[in-house]
């Protein structure tokens, strides 16, 4: 990586998901259900202020007997949702076969954790969005250290993609009260030793929606570029991550909560 480029801020990165001086919010449901839950999902990240959606059309379930997404179905309602709505979309790639097919829906590709060290992936994402404004998100994988992570990251820019935002989503820790164990020292090491910008996701982190706000703030502090959260109209009823779902209202204040937050560091809540 090369760090005497200057400074990041400077660089407008991932399709403009990353802009300097701001603090990029992207939010949405873990998974696309139907047309009606993305569509009440998307409208209340409308109404929160924010121009990035979620949601999973391919996803990595643990279990192969979970809910595996709607795959092609779950990108064309998520496109139409984000066109009518003008949201731009993060989802997920898995397959090195569906690569075309999502970057004709979605601006920014995610690959998930689980997928972090699949290097003939990330070889070929980064190929793709060679010369195209696609962004890549890489999550940082469950037991990956930040210098494997950066190496992942490298395998995306060598190979010609150079939008490339980092997630930090909570690695394998001991602990048990959270899901993941959210390691912001993480977010400044890699900020740190790399020029490429790092959001956070608080939630796949904390696995539970108490602490999702919190950690945010703690993102804020942290330095990171961005968050990633989970929400859902309603949660009770989500085919997948329910339990650290935030619901419309708390999604609804969040970007007052953060604000003070970020104008702290400098920053505007986007
Ligand atoms: C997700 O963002 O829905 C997801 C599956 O995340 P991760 O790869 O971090 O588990
Ligand atoms: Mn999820």
């Amino acid at each position: 990586m090369d760090v005497s480029e200057g400074v990041k801020t400077d660089v407008q990165t991932a399709n403009g998901m990353i802009v300097p001086g701001t603090f990029r919010v992207v939010a949405g449901p873990c998974t696309v259900e139907s047309y009606e839950q993305f569509l009440a999902g998307a409208k209340a990240v409308k109404q929160a202020g924010f121009e990035y959606v979620r949601g999973g059309a391919f996803k990595p379930r643990t279990s192969p007997y979970s809910f595996q997404g709607l795959g092609e179905e779950g990108l064309r309602i998520m496109s139409e949702v984000s066109r009518d709505l003008g949201l731009k979309i993060v989802t997920e790639v898995m397959d090195p076969y569906d690569i075309e097919l999502v970057m004709e829906h979605a601006q920014v590709l995610q690959i998930g954790a689980r997928n972090m060290a699949n290097f003939s992936l990330l070889k070929r994402v980064g190929a793709a969005i060679a010369g195209t404004d696609h962004g890549v998100v890489l999550k940082r994988g469950l037991s990956a250290t930040v210098e494997e992570w950066l190496l992942a990251a490298e395998y995306v820019t060598s190979s010609g993609g150079d939008n490339v935002v980092l997630c930090e989503r909570g690695i394998r820790t001991f602990e048990t009260s959270t899901r993941f164990t959210l390691d912001l020292s993480a977010v400044i090491v890699a900020k740190r030793l790399s020029d490429l910008p790092v959001i956070v996701d608080p939630s796949h982190a904390a696995g539970r929606r108490d602490l999702v706000v919190p950690l945010s703030k703690a993102a804020v502090a942290a330095e990171a570029d961005g968050l990633m959260v989970e929400s859902h109209h309603d949660p009770r009823e989500a085919l997948c991550d329910g339990e650290q779902a935030l619901p419309i209202g708390a999604l609804l204040d969040l970007k007052s909560t953060l604000q003070p937050f970020a104008s702290a560091m400098g920053r505007e809540v986007i």
